[in-house]
């Protein structure tokens, strides 16, 4: 008997690649529910592309000779902007924190407004890079008092702290899902005031990705229908289930669940260092950084330390500092605790002897305050 070969079977369907299309009046509805998400009714626009993609076309449209900017770098993620402001052809002021790895202050955005014009300000509201807050109330009324436009990086920020963006007058604000919010890193969205319309560049001769002038043309004008080119459909069913599910949990319990874990951390880390890398209103509810001791640098203490749960801090304080990250899912008791034993276990091999089981219940302790607060 000759043996039969089975007929050979369609090749298989996969969800991923082969998910369905994204329908054409799907996209004003995220949109919208990002809009809601930065409390404004400003224009949202969607960006193809990681949070990057759309810091860099904010800088693109807003910068051009003529421009001054007062940048606040607190990160890499400030020194970009400034630098896509500046290939753009604006004139750039950095202004740095405080110090390495700490928040700017008001009252040096207040000098710097004060010693020159500055038609924006740039700031990262929340740093993923140190856990570190700017005050991004004081520095968007600040700016506004000297007429100057405010563009805020919230992309660290969304999901942990409040962003108001109407309430405080943010003109250009940038989101992406893949940080307190959980979700994917391929979309972003920016809210654009009217007041920033008037400031932005023109299109150019070829249609642009950074160039929000040409979303404006052909996306908001048509009536928010497809957007131009070719969207990955996969990347935009991603970030509307994200989006159902951020407002199924609802914002402020998101906000609340990391205002908890920052508590706990924050806690159990200056329980086994001894030590704050900032105060608590300087604090992310994102990332906390683990002041270490004198002497000892984030790099040996991560010889001791298999595993992602700690990174040293990135930047000029790096060193200084190991960061607990506790953003998205990460924001829970279970995960806070286990890298506080992560901690406490790596100090102690570092030859820095610490009561962990202490630090973990001054950790519960306040993650149970937190809740009540
Ligand atoms: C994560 C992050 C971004 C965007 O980075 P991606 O590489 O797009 O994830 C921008 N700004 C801040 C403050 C961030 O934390």
């Amino acid at each position: 008997m000759s043996s039969r070969r089975p007929a050979p079977l369609p090749p298989s369907w996969l969800p991923l690649p082969d998910a369905p299309a994204f329908p054409a009046d799907g996209y004003a509805p995220l949109a919208d529910a990002i809009g809601r998400l930065m409390g404004t009714t400003n224009d949202v626009l969607l960006v193809q592309g990681e949070a990057m993609v759309a810091l860099e076309a904010a800088a693109s449209s807003l910068g051009r000779p003529g421009v001054r900017a007062l940048n606040v770098v607190t990160s890499l993620y400030g020194r970009w902007f400034g630098g896509w402001l500046r290939r753009a052809g604006a004139e750039v002021t950095d202004l740095a924190g405080a110090a390495p790895g700490h928040p700017a202050t008001a009252g040096a955005v207040a000098r710097a407004l004060e010693a020159g014009h500055y038609d924006l300000v740039a700031l990262v509201h929340a740093e993923s890079a140190t856990g570190i807050l700017n005050p991004l109330a004081e520095i968007v009324s600040l700016a506004k008092a000297h007429g100057a436009l405010v563009v805020v990086d919230a992309v660290a920020s969304l999901g942990g702290h409040p962003v108001e963006v109407d309430a405080l007058g943010i003109d250009i604000a940038v989101m992406g899902p893949q940080k307190a919010l959980g979700g994917q890193a391929g979309t972003s969205a920016i809210a654009i005031s009217p007041v920033a319309w008037d400031r932005i560049s023109a299109p150019g001769e070829a249609p642009s990705i950074l160039s929000l002038a040409d979303l404006r043309t052909l996306w908001l004008e048509p009536g928010r229908g497809a957007l131009p080119g070719t969207p990955s459909a996969l990347e935009f069913h991603g970030l509307a289930q994200t989006l159902a599910r951020v407002e199924a949990e609802g914002m402020a319990a998101i906000r609340a669940r990391h205002a908890r874990a920052a508590a706990a951390a924050r806690t159990g880390a200056r329980a086994l260092t001894g030590a704050e890398w900032v105060a608590p209103g300087q604090a992310s509810n994102l990332v906390t950084a683990a002041a270490l001791p004198e002497g000892l640098s984030a790099a040996e203490l991560l010889t001791h330390v298999t595993g992602d749960a700690l990174t040293a801090g990135v930047g000029p304080a790096g060193e200084r500092l190991v960061r607990l990250n506790h953003t998205g899912p990460r924001a829970r008791l279970e995960t806070v605790l286990g890298d506080l034993a992560t901690l406490g276990a790596a100090l102690a091999a570092a030859g820095h002897p610490v009561s962990t089981g202490a630090a973990l219940s001054a950790a519960e302790a306040a993650w149970r305050e937190a809740e009540t607060a």
